[in-house]
Parts: structure tokens; sequence; C-alpha cells
């Protein structure tokens, strides 16, 4: 790679990026910096010189790759599906957007409507997505708090018909509390800055962020968002989308619910819990068609089944009704999210498709999920993150050599097997049935009676004692009572065990999803289908919050796995979003966690490039005497090794059945060099 071959002080600009040349390769894997500045590099005239060529005709972009993987599903009929990676920041969003962009550009040149408005809504969504699923962090103004994987269903043409989107673990956390500096997710503000007067007062908001606990602390921030604009921007989508105007009217009654919630205020006697100024619980009835009464209710009591089968109502300590409060508007706004995601599915999914009348089915999907994360203090959510890291590592590490070595046996090419770090063993700490991490942690969720994390890290200790000792895996150097060290492929990271029980049961008193589920708001009611279970009923404990998300990302790997991947590792340059710093320690880090390094010594140890005979003729024929303009050879694979050797390469190149191998880029560039001379 260009960058690290050159290395530089830290912070010194580099050539390459300074000039915008932000893509470049490790085989057919885009590596891509951020470049942090509008870059005219995706209009119009750049995706006609991408469409329908091969790689190594342009240069690198994430053009090359969106028309390779549109080329593998339209010509060969392959599933293919493109995983975005990277740090916050690194770009993995706008990434996905400019290949949904390109796919867009190049299908459905008669324009026909039912398609156009197919893939309207696509890239509709997005907007509505980055609204309610993405906030402004200290890293990133706009950076998605939740994982996204959307497939993009196409016709035997190649054109788009349908699709379906999955989205994974929102940070919902966020919802009630956010670091210095932070923002709540963008759909708060919007609404506050750009709501109508005559909404906000529907709503019974103030127009003013500063006026809500949930969103003061982001008030004040300075950020890049026109939340005003955004506003307009999101409600015109949710219109083309399809959400009718009682649905966008229930998913600001939801905001504004929350809103108010956040600001209650509770009072202890020592005996029982007040609320204090119950107009506002009178605003959130009204605004969930529920009662009044039973808001209050469910905020201050939950009703328990005894041994006996009697049902009582047990009031809570004013703690205990601050955290259900919290819980509520967490799950709530988790809800909503996810409702809003199946609407939009309900949409663009593919109906009435009938493959022996229309052809094969034919999918793209694109990934663009949270890259591993090692903070200052490491919790639940970047041990889940990390996992889910781990397990397309994992995939990454298979797919690649898997396809190079199918290739390289189909060709007749010996192929040199290189060891590379197998992460398996990590990814079986955390997830094996009965022994793995996320085991324990259930087990310590299930048990009756007060575990505490720490209780639940001695535990660790013991059962995972056969990793320890055989893998050295766990560090022992830590303070044992708080943290827990994994050596995860990326590097080290010590979790705090603080909170993890707590976000793993992820409890919610069944009282608020009565609640809910008894509104006459049609939308809110089917947003809580489990609140019909009276108390009698609720015996089976709710999957905990890990291994849901385990189940999630194993559905993910698997959907992944049988798809020809294509790989985008994006790569954040500085932490001050300048477009001309290049830090070259950060750079290195990241290029060590994205697992490039194996990457690179799986290319080196086979071939950069390899392309058919006749392809390779027809693009470098004028380069040597023997094949221009014709050539009188048996055959083309004969023509091929004349212009090679010409060259003076042929110990670069192996030659297979139906292609020519090139085992470094450097021959491949001396050959365009030549043609274009
Ligand atoms: P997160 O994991 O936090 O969601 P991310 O990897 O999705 O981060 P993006 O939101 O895509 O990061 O990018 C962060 C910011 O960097 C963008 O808002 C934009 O300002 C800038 N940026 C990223 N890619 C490009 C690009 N190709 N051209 C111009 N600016 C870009
Ligand atoms: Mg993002």
């Amino acid at each position: 790679m260009e960058h690290m071959s050159n290395p530089t002080p830290p912070l010194s600009p580099i050539p390459g990026f300074e000039k915008g040349r932000i893509y470049t390769y490790i085989g057919e894997v885009v590596v891509s910096v951020n470049p942090y500045r509008r870059m005219e590099i995706y209009g119009k005239d750049t995706i006609d010189a991408y469409r329908g060529r091969e790689l190594y005709e342009n240069p690198p972009h994430l053009y090359a790759v969106s028309d390779a993987a549109y080329k593998a599903m339209k010509r060969r009929a392959k599933d293919t599906c493109i995983v975005i990676s990277g740090e916050s920041g690194a770009g993995k969003t706008e990434a996905s957007k400019y290949i949904m962009q390109y796919i867009a550009a190049i299908t459905n040149p008669s324009q026909r409507a039912e398609v156009e408005s197919v893939k309207n809504v696509l890239l509709k969504s997005n907007c509505v997505l980055e609204a309610f699923g993405n906030a402004k962090t200290n890293r990133n103004d706009n950076s998605s708090r939740f994982g996204k994987y959307m497939d993009i269903n196409f016709n035997f043409n190649g054109e788009p018909t349908g699709g379906h989107i999955n989205n994974y673990l929102l940070e919902k956390s966020r919802v009630v509390q956010q670091q210095n500096g932070e923002r709540n997710f963008h759909s708060f503000y919007q609404l506050l800055r750009g709501g109508s007067d005559e909404l906000l007062q529907s709503l019974h908001l103030q127009n003013d962020p500063a006026a809500f606990i949930y969103t003061k602390e982001g008030a004040a921030t300075a950020t890049s968002n026109n939340d005003r604009a955004s506003h307009k921007a999101v409600m015109s989508a949710l219109e083309v989308i399809g959400f009718s105007a009682e649905e966008i009217n229930s998913i600001y009654q939801i905001l504004a619910s929350i809103l108010l919630l956040g600001n209650l205020q509770f009072e202890s006697d020592g005996e029982s819990v007040q609320i204090l100024g119950l107009e506002a619980v009178g605003h959130v009835s009204e605004l969930t068609a529920t009662e009044a009464d039973s808001v209050r209710k469910s905020l201050l009591f939950r009703t328990v089944a005894t041994g006996g089968g009697e049902v009582i109502e047990k009031g809570h300590t004013e703690q205990d009704t601050c955290c259900g409060r919290d819980a509520f508007v967490k799950a709530l706004y988790e809800r909503l999210f996810g409702w809003i995601v199946s609407r939009i599915n309900s949409v663009i999914e593919v109906k009435d498709y009938d493959p022996v009348l229309h052809g094969k089915n034919t999918v793209i999907g694109v990934l663009d999920i949270y890259g591993f994360e090692i903070f200052d203090n490491n919790s639940f959510e970047q041990f889940c993150i990390n996992y889910c890291n781990e397990k397309l590592q994992q995939l990454f590490i298979e797919l690649i050599l898997r396809q190079e070595q199918g290739e390289y046996q189909r060709e007749g090419i010996t192929w040199q097997h290189i060891d590379y770090f197998n992460n398996q063993i990590i990814v079986d700490l955390v997830e094996q049935p009965h022994k793995g991490i996320i085991s324990i942690l259930d087990e310590a969720c299930l048990t009756v009676g007060k575990v505490t994390d720490t209780v639940c890290l001695e535990s660790m200790d013991t059962k995972l004692a056969h990793f320890l000792s055989t893998h050295n895996l766990i560090d022992k150097s830590l303070d044992f009572k708080k943290h827990f060290r994994i050596r995860h492929y990326a590097g080290d990271v010590t979790y705090s065990v603080e909170g993890f029980l707590e976000k793993n049961k992820d409890l919610l008193f069944q009282d608020f999803k009565r609640l809910m589920y008894n509104s006459a708001n049609p939308v809110l009611k089917e947003m809580w289908p489990d609140g019909q279970l009276s108390i009698t009923e609720v015996t089976k404990r709710p999957l905990t919050a890990a291994t849901l998300f385990k189940n999630s990302i194993v559905a993910l790997v698997d959907k992944l796995g049988c798809k020809e991947p294509y790989y985008v590792r994006c790569i954040k340059p500085n932490e001050m979003k300048s477009p001309v710093l290049f830090d070259d320690a950060r750079c290195q880090h990241q290029v060590a966690y994205l697992g490039l390094m194996e990457n690179v010594m799986v290319r080196r140890a086979g071939f950069a490039y390899r392309q058919h005979y006749a392809r390779v003729l027809q693009r470098y024929k004028m380069t040597c005497e023997y094949t221009w303009p014709n050539h009188l050879m048996d055959s083309d694979r004969e023509a091929v090794e004349a212009i090679v050797t010409q060259h003076g390469f042929q110990d670069d190149v192996a030659y297979g059945l139906t292609k020519l191998f090139v085992r470094t880029p450097r021959s491949l560039f001396t050959l365009e060099q030549e043609r274009a001379a």
C-alpha cells in the first residue's frame, strides 16, 4: 500500500491523500481514506467511466467494486454482498450511499416507473434511518448508532425490484444519557428545531432542546447538521416512502412522549413515591392514547404474581421508578426504530415475484456496520460490537482464502499455503454454548437472587480456565474485581464489567408493555405485541440482549457467507476531521486491526491480478508487435505469453487454464503505461 511503504512523521501530509487519491486496492478489496472534504469524483462522468468496466481499467474507486458486484449479479446470476468496515468516522455510511447511488444510476435505463419508485424508496430510506439511528458523537457528527444490512433485489434484467433492511443493536442508552459534547439521536433536535409551532403545540413541546433533560446535553453543541432543513427532508422522505399522515403523527407523538417522560420528577416520602407535576402525565397519556391513571400506575408500581397465584401491586422505590422510566423510554425508542425499519421493509418487499416467470431473483447486500471499538472505558456495547467484528473477520479470512484457493484450483495453479492468525478461538471464547462468555453472562442473569457483576466475573474466571491456560487469551494482570481483558485479533481490549448484567438482562416491567399494548393508537399497539400477556402468563424469560445480538450476528454471517463478497475497508486519516492531516500511527493501527496485513499477505502469496486471456489480449495487444493489430498464434494464451515476454515480466506471472495470473501490480502498471504511450 502506498501509504504504508512510505513512512512519514506523524501528522504530515501524504502526497496521494493530499491530491485526493483516496482509494486504493488490495487485490479486489477497496481501501478508502476519508477525505474530509467534498470530492468531485462521484458525478455522472465518473459513473459513466466505471460502468461495465473491469477493476483495473480505471483508477481505484468504490464504483469499480460496485460495478464488479453488479456484473457478477447480472451476468453470472450470483448473489453478492459489499461489506464496508472501519472505525467510527472512517466513511462507511458515506461509502454505502455512494454505492447505492451508483447502482441506482446504472440501472433502469428505460426509466420504468415501478423500478424508479423502488429506487427512490431505497435511496430515501437512508435519510429516515439516519434521522432516527444517527447522532453526533465526539468522533463523528453523523455517527450511525446501529448496524445496517440492506439487501437490494434484482430481476433477471438487472433492475432493482425491492429490498430488505436488517438493523442491529441500536445504541438505545443514548436516549436517556449522552457523554459530554455528544447529542441524542438527530430525530429529537430535528423535531424541536424544525417542527412547526402548530405541531409542537399539539405535542406539548417547546421548540428548545435545552428545555428537556434528554436533549439538554446536546442542545448547545455546535453541529454541522442543519436540524431544521433535515426535519423537512425527513418529513418528505417519510411521505415518499409511503408513511401515512397518522403514522407520521404517531412517530412524533412517541418522540414527544419520550421527552416529556424524561422531564418527570419523582419524590419519595420514605413510604411511597409520587410524581411531581401530573400535568405532564396527562400529556403523555394523550399522546400515547392511554389512560392517565394507567400511565401513572405503570410508572410507580409493578404487578407481581405471588407464589400462591395471587396478583398484587408493588410500589417502586424512587430509584426503581427512575430506572423503570428510563428502561421504558429506551424501549419506546428502540421499538419505534424497529417499527420504522419494518414499515420501510413492507414497502420495498418484493411482491408477486414468480421465479419461473421472471427468472432468478438475485441480490446485492450492503453491510454498513460498526467497526472495532477500543475506548478508555469499554462496556457491554463494545463487547457486543467487538464480538461482531470477530465474526466478520472470521468470515473475511474464510471467504478470501476460500475464494483464492478455489480460483487457483480451477485454473490448475499451485497454491502456496500461508499462515494467518485464525481468530476462531476468540469467537469460541465469546459464543460457545455453556462455556463461552455470553453463556456465563446469561446464566448469571437467570440466577435468582443478587448476582453482581463481580460475582459473574469470578464465575468467568473459573469457567474460562480452560481457555486461559491453553490460549493465554485473558490477561490476569488486571483488577479482577472490575475488569477483564480480551486479546482480540485487532488488539487488547479491557472491559469494565460494571453494568454488564443489567444491560444483558435489559429488563422492562411488564406493566409498561401492557400499557402500550392497550393504547388506542394502532401504531403503538402494533409495536408492543408482547404486552398482550397478563402477569400470570409471563413465565418464560425473554432472551437476553447478548443472546439476541449473537443470534442476529450468526444469521447475518450465514447470509453473507453464501454470497460472493466484496470488501470496502475505510480508514480515518486523523482525529481532527482535517482534509490535510494524515496521522501515520493511527492509520497503521487501523491497517492492522482491519486485518489488511493478512489480506496483503494472502494476496502476496498469490496473485494480485487475474484476467481471461481474451480480455488481456484485447486491452494490451497494441503494446506488442506480435499481437498488433492481430496475432497469428494458435491461441489467445500464446498471444498473451508473447505480450508478457516482450515486457519482460514472465517471472511475475502464472498461466492458468483460462486466465493470466499476475503476481504484483507493478507488471500491470507497466502494461497500462505502455498502452497509454
Ligand atoms: P460511524 O461508524 O460513526 O457511523 P462512518 O464510518 O459511517 O462512522 P461517515 O458518517 O460515513 O462515517 O463519515 C463521517 C464524515 O466524514 C461524513 O459526515 C463526511 O463529512 C466525511 N466523509 C466520509 N466519506 C466521505 C467522502 N467520500 N467524501 C467526502 N466526505 C466524506
Ligand atoms: Mg455510519
